[in-house]
């Protein structure tokens, strides 16, 4: 009986769902079509159809220089966040058993790490996400469409499926998802013949011993993992204060950087090894080296290039590629709309697409006028010394509101569990930037150290109700945990005394 009334309940949502979407989009096949079904595009269509709205989504995904494809989900759970933290997390666990012999436990034989078993846990991992992602599409009624999407006119889709086939879709509404893709250093001679990128990485069912990476540095932390140490090639002069305590840590722990390093050319031996020659730019001097993998880690660059946009009217940004979006992620062109990594200036992170797709998606249902907040976005990068911020850089506080009127309280502060472990806390560190006067408005909050992401979370919601200083000092510390040191910073940089934090 219970089945019988969920059926028919199900029947009757159908149904009145078809005479509303007849009613709503007149001659349209769907309410709304979304291109692209990863963080952003999933939770736009989901969302829609959540509210009555008839959706359509197309995900489609281009395999890699190096043949590299995945399923349905997009960056985030294929090639992104997904496998990233999760080989973080292989990496630290790696760190953490050198820790547990000092704590006493008995490690028979040397620590060593196998690629094959954390790739296929990690891969199996992503698969059953994509499978979930399948699975709520059909129980929230969104029609999948496994098809490569560009638009035809304002109110039209034209989707091809791998076999060449064409499909047309006819839409009141169009949201592009997107996203990006990794760029390969195409004037460098063999980049793009001999290395991989993030989109390979976490799909390599192989052990790497890794040499070359170009930043991030993410990357190069999780790749420690390996018998061999990567070296990561910098172009960046001037460091950061927060990114210099970051690649401390990772030099004290084996990755080798080049700074100041151009790469020109790779080479494949007749040994099968990659000979990479680069310039280091301090000496104009050429240098050379062999090494398993060359992995490009250079950025971005959006997926608009077969969209058909130019074609419709939408506008871009000539130099990065961008879709321009006003903050309601409507487009140049009326009805069709644009969000997550492929929106100009939106932050390329995860929560902010879903957000904003769910957001737009109930706008366009006429369920909200509320706009996405992008400001103050709380983020952490996932290197083997964890680094979380929320709000300004010393460096941007300085530019908006000048040095005079900023105040930075700082820290260097040694995690409990770093004692015992004898590990090296230099590197660890708190930095508060805020406005001069007053209860002392925070404009910035970083944290260098063990769970930064974790800590940051919690601080972001302060940080979102306005907090000052004074809230901060007023808050009460757990202990022992190193988020607590953010409660205890008293130290302003401009006073010059010693910042680190002694006894309990
Ligand atoms: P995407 O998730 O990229 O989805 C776009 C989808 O559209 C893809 O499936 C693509 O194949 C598809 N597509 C493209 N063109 C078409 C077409 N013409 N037709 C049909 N389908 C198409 N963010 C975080 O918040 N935290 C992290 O820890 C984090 N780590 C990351 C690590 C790495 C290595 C990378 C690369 C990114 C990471 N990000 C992280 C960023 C995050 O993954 C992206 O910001 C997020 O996935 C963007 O979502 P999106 O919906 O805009 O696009």
């Amino acid at each position: 009986m219970a089945a019988l009334c969920r059926v028919r309940h199900r029947w009757k949502r159908t149904n009145c769902i078809q005479l509303i979407t007849r009613n709503l989009t007149g001659t349209f096949d769907y309410d709304l079509v979304v291109i692209g079904g990863g963080s952003g595009g999933l939770a736009c269509s989901k969302e829609a159809a959540q509210l009555g709205q008839k959706v359509a989504v197309l995900d489609y995904v281009e395999p890699s220089v190096k043949g590299t494809k995945w399923g349905i989900g997009g960056t985030c759970v294929n090639v992104g966040c997904i496998p990233k933290k999760l080989m973080h997390q292989a990496a630290l666990l790696g760190t953490a058993l050198k820790d547990a012999q000092k704590y006493g436990w008995q490690i028979p034989g040397p620590i060593s790490h196998n690629w094959s078993t954390m790739a296929e846990a990690v891969q199996n991992h992503v698969r059953s996400l994509n499978w979930g992602h399948r699975v709520q599409l059909q129980d929230k009624e969104v029609k999948y469409l496994n098809i490569k999407g560009s638009l035809v006119d304002e109110h039209t889709v034209k989707g091809l499926t791998r076999t060449g086939k064409e499909i047309m879709l006819t839409a009141k509404n169009i949201v592009i998802a997107t996203g990006g893709r990794p760029k390969y250093p195409t004037h460098i001679p063999g980049a793009v013949e001999h290395g991989i990128t993030s989109d390979d990485i976490f799909w390599l069912k192989e052990t790497v011993a890794f040499g070359i990476i170009l930043f991030p540095i993410w990357c190069a932390g999780k790749l420690t993992l390996g018998c061999q140490h990567p070296i990561t090639f910098s172009l960046l002069c001037v460091l950061q204060q927060m990114a210099g305590l970051v690649t401390d840590y990772m030099e004290a722990y084996g990755t080798k950087f080049s700074w100041r390093s151009v790469p020109k050319s790779v080479d494949k031996l007749s040994s099968g090894a990659l000979q990479v020659t680069w310039t280091d730019e301090q000496t104009g001097k050429d240098q050379r080296d062999t090494f398993d993998s060359v992995l490009w880690a250079i950025g971005r660059a959006p997926e608009t290039k077969t969209l058909g946009l130019e074609k419709v009217g939408v506008k871009l940004n000539k130099e990065s590629g961008k879709i321009l979006v006003a903050a309601d992620e409507s487009t140049s062109v009326p009805n069709i709309y644009a969000f997550g990594d492929i929106g100009e200036g939106r932050p390329e992170l995860t929560p902010t697409a879903i957000k904003a797709g769910k957001l737009l998606a109930r706008r366009l249902a006429g369920q909200t006028n509320e706009l996405m907040n992008y400001d103050n976005v709380a983020t952490t990068v996932f290197t083997p010394l964890e680094y979380g911020c929320v709000g300004l850089s010393e460096e941007e506080a300085e530019g908006r509101h000048g040095k005079d009127s900023i105040e930075v309280y700082h820290a260097f502060y040694k995690p409990l569990e770093f004692t015992v472990a004898e590990r090296d806390a230099s590197q660890c560190y708190i930095k508060v930037v805020c406005k001069r006067g007053g209860d002392q408005r925070i404009l910035g909050l970083h944290f260098t150290g063990p769970n930064a992401g974790e800590v940051t979370q919690g601080f972001a919601m302060g940080f979102q109700c306005g907090a000052t200083l004074t809230h901060l000092k007023e808050t009460v510390g757990i202990h022992p945990t190193c988020a607590e040191e953010l409660t205890k910073v008293n130290v302003s940089k401009r006073s010059g005394l010693d910042a680190t934090v002694t006894g309990c």
